[in-house]
């Protein structure tokens, strides 16, 4: 009887995993599982405990229903990707175990480490690798002259076009083996910091994100143009949790959708939303042609030479959400709490970061990593290149947010900002956005910091450093 081995990583799922359906396949197999914690691996990519926690409470939960499945999950820990090649093949000895299946992961130390396992099994395992995290595999969607497009929009149109030829379909759970189910399995614990994750915000479990994917797709994505920028409504899914560890599949989402907004594909109902599945699909073909991103390089090879500002306590100051600028510090106050932030929020925060205060976006990159639930190499470089004008944007390096107006546009009676910053509540109505201008006037004190920069000031200094690097 033939082993098969599924070497679980960021695809926490029963359903359409394509790695777990191909092991699956053969029903005389005997079928294994396998998910390696790295703790010093995480440390050194700067893993949020959240995200941590949020993985842990997955595994176990999968364990349990792989269990129910007749198939044994074992989860193992090493200290770092360098590892894993060793821990496998001894894994793949002891088990006899003929074939391995895994889903890619793109980024640049995941592939090396993947390269290296495939080289230490040689050829007494056969390793086969899937395209899962993706809706269409990375070198599919390209120009006529067959690279990567850089910019957005053509790749977009290239890609509901490929969909519009053919929606790729999603796979059922694979069936209960031949033994049956087995006993409930003990859960163990990582050992790397963690910390729970606000259960009625993101509830643990496949089935809560199927849920939650089901209920939007009904309804909120249809209205998603009209709320999605509104960071005191539940606008947006909420999803993102749930897909930067694959406890959901791209292809769930596209295909629920469709299955309630038919005309999604052709500019309708929900094509806004999915127009943002596409951005992440986007990001994860761009790392797969452009390693150099993973490995903290700009997309756009002059602004390496913008000087950016030494300033440990401004960087703290915008971590900490003490600003002085109430839309930052209340949406930097929603990722310290939840481990989430809206997504205009994180653009005009990464704005704030690296326009007004010219600190590096790498800073910016890093300390949301380590805040995010949803944490995700390639949407969070791709977001953080995007708001410091070194990545693909199509707009230029002067698009600078104002944060005063971001937060009366977009915040307008200060209700998001309320639920965040309570120091602010005897400020009145849209007076809120510029707390200090009302205290003066009123004779009040606050207990709220005075802007740390005078906006139009470091605007002004901003474009003269990508000025000044752009002609270097
Ligand atoms: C500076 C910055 C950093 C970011 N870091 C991350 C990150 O680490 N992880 C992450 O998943 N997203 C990141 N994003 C993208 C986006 O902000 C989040 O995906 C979104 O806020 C998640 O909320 P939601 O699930 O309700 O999204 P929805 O609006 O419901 O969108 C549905 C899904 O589409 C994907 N998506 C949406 N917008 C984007 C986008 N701009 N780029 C890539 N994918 C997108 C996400 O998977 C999301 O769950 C970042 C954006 C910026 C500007």
């Amino acid at each position: 009887m033939p082993t098969h081995l599924v070497w679980l990583r960021n695809d926490l799922r029963l359903h359409d995993n394509l790695a777990l359906a191909a092991a699956c396949r053969n029903s005389k197999a005997q079928v294994l599982a396998v998910f390696i914690a790295t703790p010093g691996q995480w440390h050194q990519h700067a893993m949020a405990p959240r995200q941590a926690w949020f993985i842990q409470q997955h595994v176990n939960a999968l364990q349990e229903a792989l269990a129910q499945k007749g198939i044994v999950l074992t989860v193992l820990e090493t200290d770092s990707f360098a590892d894993c090649p060793g821990e496998l093949k001894k894994f793949c000895k002891e088990h006899e175990v003929d074939a391995l299946f895994y889903n890619y992961q793109y980024e640049f130390n995941e592939r090396q480490r993947d390269a290296a396992v495939e080289k230490a099994l040689g050829g007494e395992v056969v390793c086969q690798g899937f395209d899962d995290s993706v809706m269409l595999s990375p070198g599919s969607v390209t120009t006529g002259n067959n690279s990567m497009y850089k910019v957005f929009t053509p790749f977009s149109k290239a890609f509901l076009r490929r969909l519009q030829d053919d929606v790729p379909q999603c796979l059922r759970a694979p069936s209960v083996r031949e033994g049956g189910p087995l006993s409930k399995p003990a859960s163990q614990t990582f050992n790397y910091p963690q910390q729970a994750v606000d259960g009625a915000l993101f509830p643990v479990g496949e089935e809560a994100a199927l849920q939650r994917l089901r209920q939007f797709c009904r309804q909120a994505a249809k209205d998603y143009p009209e709320q999605r920028d509104f960071p005191a409504r539940e606008g947006t899914s909420l999803l993102s949790p749930y897909l930067a560890i694959g406890v959901l599949s791209a292809r769930q989402c596209l295909n629920r959708l469709l299955a309630e907004q038919p005309r999604a594909l052709h500019g309708e109902g929900g094509a806004v939303w999915l127009n943002e599945l596409v951005w992440r699909e986007f990001y994860r073909h761009l790392l797969t042609y452009y390693p150099a991103l993973c490995r903290h390089q700009p997309f756009v090879g002059w602004t390496k030479r913008v000087t950016w500002r030494d300033d440990a306590q401004a960087l703290k100051a915008w971590q900490q959400g003490k600003t002085g600028y109430p839309i930052v510090d209340a949406a930097m106050r929603q990722l310290n709490e939840t481990g989430w932030m809206h997504n205009r929020l994180r653009m005009v925060v990464a704005s704030f970061l690296v326009k007004d205060l010219l600190i590096d976006w790498r800073e910016g990159e890093r300390y949301f990593i380590s805040q995010l639930v949803d944490g995700d190499l390639a949407a969070n470089n791709g977001g953080w290149q995007w708001a410091a004008s070194t990545g693909t944007d199509a707009a230029p390096y002067f698009r600078i947010f104002n944060p005063t107006t971001q937060g009366q546009r977009f915040d307008a009676d200060g209700e998001f900002i309320r639920r965040w910053l309570p120091e602010l509540e005897p400020v009145p109505g849209k007076a809120i956005h510029e707390p200090w201008g009302w205290a003066d006037k009123h004779g009040q004190q606050l207990d709220y910091p005075r802007p740390i920069v005078d906006h139009k000031q470091a605007r002004a200094a901003t474009l003269a450093a990508y000025e000044a690097a752009r002609k270097e």
